[in-house]
């Protein structure tokens, strides 16, 4: 079940994309390079949630995140140990 929106149609799965407001945007806004830590952690990540804020996709994207296990990076305004909690529950 966790996998099972990897096995949808690639266009369906990636369609949501279209319209995020993240677009454009580089990756490394929304992922933590290596080694960072603490403060400036803290920093990107709320960046990032204020981008997902606005975002119209945003439940797509939180969904098709915990749906796959995504384990690195803020989708849908969610952090992985955010997302992580999700999985828990
Ligand atoms: S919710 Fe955030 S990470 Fe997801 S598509 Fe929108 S801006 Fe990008």
């Amino acid at each position: 079940m966790k996998h099972a929106a990897a096995l949808r149609p690639l266009l369906t799965t990636w369609q949501w994309q279209a319209a995020a407001a993240c677009r454009g945007l580089p990756s490394a806004a929304f992922f933590s390079p290596t080694g960072e830590r603490g403060e400036a952690r803290e920093r990107r990540e709320q960046a990032a949630k204020r981008i997902c804020a606005g975002c119209p996709v945003r439940e797509e994207c939180a969904a098709f995140a915990v749906a796959l296990g995504e384990r690195h990076g803020t989708w849908g305004g969610l952090t992985d140990k955010e997302r992580r909690g999700a999985w828990r529950n």
